[in-house]
């Protein structure tokens, strides 16, 4: 009820990915579920559970808001990080909450352990340190204030962790790049151990570098992309397509969105379909409205070029795609009805429409494509 379309979540696929991922990173390696962007698309209140069960107990989030979601499905017995924004009047609410929190700049620490001190509660930081991302972090040059000032209020924070992150270890043209951030990330360490100030945990890696850079692991794993069954990139699969020797692909989409047929209708030749001439009927043809658009996470720029799949035929779009509908050519399929499941992303008997195809077709990276799948859109987690 109130919906026109929904998408499955397969409990079996994360578990293959997880099983997949986990004997990459081995068991003493700390798995953090990174389910910032409401998990990829997946929604939280799915992933969470599902992680739990999957034995994971750290998850990694952007914010405080994206916290605060985790935080009402999350078991108690889990720990949570922030690794990005989060207000000065959030860190209160996440010292009191035991939330583990990136630092990266003089200001937020100050703040956090001046809050630290008056709620008579550790700050759980991990200082971020920048090594050539050049986003947030503290940079080397400056270290020699930050652990003056790290000795002398050591009562006031757990040194959670030590950490960086890459940029575009996806790529292998940033070969040199992320080689270069390894070793200065290295460095960083060991400035930290000269000076007697030991982190419980380094952390760095992401999935690709997970997945490409094995020094990168250490004691955690950021994992977001590849848990959700997807490569970071093309290039990722192939390097480990190389090294896994096994033909078939190890992470497996857990994602299917699905609506319905609503309506069925025949067009005269000679007339356009939906708004203004971009599609014309040049035979007699039959058509079926999909209330799927996009304003519901189906990309615009699929007008006259998306695929969906119907009694287990591929049909295309035609015309262009309207805020709350598309359209699509059905004349070649006999017997097509209102009611007719839709597959937008997944398997309809022997075809299948997966992600990356969906992303070439509307240039969007598949973060992207996840990332905009609407939250109002009801998930249900499928065996
Ligand atoms: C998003 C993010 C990750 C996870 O990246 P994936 O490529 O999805 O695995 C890890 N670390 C940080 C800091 C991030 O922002």
């Amino acid at each position: 009820m109130f919906n026109a379309s929904f998408i499955e979540i397969s409990r079996k696929a994360y578990r293959n990915n997880i099983r997949y991922l986990k004997r990459i990173i081995g068991k003493d390696v700390i798995f953090s579920s990174v389910v910032k962007g409401n998990a990829y698309g997946h929604g939280v209140e799915n992933i969470v559970p599902l992680a739990e069960e999957a034995g994971i107990n750290h998850f990694s989030v952007f914010s405080a808001k994206e916290a605060n979601d985790v935080l009402k499905v999350m078991s108690p017995a889990s720990q949570l990080m922030i690794m990005g924004f989060l207000d000065d009047s959030e860190i209160e609410w996440a010292i009191q909450n035991d939330i583990e929190f990136f630092v990266f700049d003089a200001g937020r620490l100050e703040k956090a352990l001046e809050t630290a001190k008056m709620t008579r509660k550790k700050a759980r930081i991990h200082i971020e340190v920048e090594t050539g991302f050049n986003r947030t972090g503290f940079v080397y040059e400056n270290l020699d204030e930050l652990v003056k000032y790290l000795k002398r209020e050591r009562e006031h924070y757990i040194f959670q962790g030590l950490c960086t992150h890459y940029a575009g270890a996806e790529s292998l043209s940033n070969y040199l790049r992320i080689k270069n951030q390894i070793t200065l990330f290295r460095k960083f360490s060991r400035y930290f151990g000269r000076h007697d100030l030991h982190p419980v945990l380094y952390h760095t890696a992401c999935s690709a570098a997970a997945l490409i850079y094995p020094g990168t692991i250490m004691n955690m794993v950021r994992f977001g992309i590849a848990q959700y069954g997807f490569w970071p990139s093309p290039e990722t699969h192939m390097f480990r397509f190389r090294k896994d020797t096994r033909d078939t692909n190890p992470l497996r989409r857990m994602l299917s969105w699905k609506s319905k047929v609503m309506v069925v209708k025949n067009v005269e030749a000679g007339s356009f379909v939906g708004y203004g001439s971009s599609y014309l009927a040049n035979k007699k043809m039959k058509i079926a409205i999909i209330p799927v658009g996009y304003a519901n996470g189906f990309s615009r720029a699929l007008s006259n070029t998306g695929r969906v799949l119907i009694r287990g035929r591929r049909v295309p779009v035609i015309g262009t795609v309207t805020m709350n509908t598309m359209t699509v050519n059905v004349t070649d399929i006999p017997g097509v009805e209102r009611g007719d499941e839709v597959v937008i992303i997944g398997k309809q008997k022997r075809l299948s429409i997966s992600i990356s195809s969906f992303c070439e077709m509307s240039e969007q990276l598949n973060y992207q494509l996840l990332t905009r799948l609407p939250a109002d859109i009801p998930r249900f987690i499928v065996a």
